[in-house]
């Protein structure tokens, strides 16, 4: 059982007003907030260990290395990978998915099929137009239905020899569907294509087991899962990390440089070019710790509830209606209220201490198949309660309002 009040205690930045109001803080697909254990860690780190890795011969280098590598240990055994060396530093989901299409671009050939799914956010369809483009293959979208939900029938029919590799998101940031992911990557190998699952709204809610998934890869931010900006993690299998080329060039990637060639680094540093952000790194560590201690079932219980709790009171509101009514769906509600546009209910609420998001949450063509322009979307961690769906919905009645 959660002890909330002992949880909220965790994060300093719950306990502020915002607008003179006590801050309800809903956008938590954007980013989440950070315990302060993981705020600690970070200066921490600065004040006590601070230095390069993989370089010094000096202690605090060493210090500094073993922390760092110490982090990818745990987030290793977090998403159960086979080897810590299949566990790639990265600055989020948007540079792991930038990785592997750029690897990509020296094994697709015209012809060949890209299966993006219909549930994107914009991060996991750009760079696959753009490495269709540079190598000819053709990019093809698994269709969804009203409700939110990617066609499985669709998706069997698409698949051929020709699909080369399928991306989809494990849960929808839009709409908070959670897809049939062991189910699309057994058929995507059933044709000897790759995988790769956008992670980044899975693991703030869930231990992914890549082993037990058998992606190829999964990509994550730190961020979102009570981490620091600027981290993330891409899994791959070493099979496919072994087979595709570095993403950048410069220091720490390579064996031996001379100007007629270079050779590269073994896993994982043939893909950590550069300085990374150690103490993001290490401290990323620290937030899976965090979430372990607080434990994944005690987290889907309390969203499920939120889930459940904050549907049923935004359907009092006459005219609202919910995007996304997936079977499987978690910790999002997406919604409109007719006749208003979402921008207008989201500044007025903000003026009442509560942050949700309005737009297209990077995902246009989601709103595109509803013909919308947009939604507000209301999206909950474990450490938000019922009480501050209360206030959200009171809020919105006193909006809808001032607005109609
Ligand atoms: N995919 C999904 C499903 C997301 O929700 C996000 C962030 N909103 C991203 C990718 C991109 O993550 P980042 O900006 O941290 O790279």
């Amino acid at each position: 059982m959660l002890d909330i009040h002992k949880i909220r205690a965790d994060f300093p930045i719950l306990s502020q007003k915002v607008n003179g109001k006590p801050l309800v803080y809903f956008d938590n697909g954007a980013t989440s907030q950070k315990p302060q254990v993981v705020i600690d860690a970070i200066s921490k780190y600065y004040q006590e260990i601070n230095a390069n890795i993989h370089r010094g011969v000096h202690t605090l280098s060493q210090l500094a290395t073993d922390a760092y590598e110490a982090s990818r240990g745990k987030i290793q055994n977090h998403i159960n990978a086979k080897f810590a060396h299949e566990v790639l530093f990265t600055s989020g989901t948007t540079h792991g998915i930038n990785l592997v299409t750029n690897g990509f671009a020296s094994i697709l050939k015209p012809g060949d099929e890209v299966l993006v799914s219909a549930l994107e956010h914009h991060s996991n369809i750009v760079p696959w137009q753009m490495l269709c483009e540079k190598t000819g293959a053709t990019l093809k979208v698994i269709p969804m239905n009203e409700n939110g939900e990617l066609i499985m029938s669709e998706y069997d029919k698409l698949l051929s020899d020709k699909t080369k590799i399928v991306t989809v998101n494990h849960i929808s940031n839009a709409l908070g569907t959670v897809n049939p992911i062991k189910y699309m990557i057994d058929k995507a190998h059933e044709v000897g294509a790759a995988i790769l699952i956008d992670g980044a709204q899975a693991v703030p809610h869930l231990k992914p087991d890549v082993q037990e998934l058998d992606c190829d890869f999964y990509a994550f931010s730190g961020h979102k899962m009570c981490g620091p900006t600027g981290t993330g993690i891409l899994y791959g299998k070493e099979a496919w990390l072994n087979k595709l080329p570095p993403y950048q060039g410069g220091g720490e990637m390579i064996k031996e440089v001379t100007f007629e060639k270079t050779t590269y680094a073994d896993l994982p540093h043939k893909f950590e070019a550069g300085t990374p952000d150690i103490a993001g790194g290490i401290v990323l560590g620290t937030a899976v710790d965090y979430l372990n201690e607080v434990g994944f079932e005690n987290i889907q219980k309390q969203e499920l509830e939120l889930l459940e709790y904050g549907t049923q009171r935004l359907l009092e509101i006459e005219g609202l209606k919910i995007f996304g009514t997936a079977a499987a769906k978690t910790s999002v509600i997406s919604f409109n209220i007719e006749g208003i546009h979402p921008y207008d209910i989201g500044t007025i609420i903000d003026k009442l201490g509560i942050a949700v998001r309005t737009g297209h949450h990077c995902a246009q063509p989601i709103m595109n198949f509803f013909c919308i322009p947009g939604t507000i979307r209301a999206s909950f961690a474990f450490y938000n309660t019922k009480e501050e769906i209360d206030v959200m919905v009171e809020a919105i009645k006193k909006a809808k309002l001032m607005l109609s």
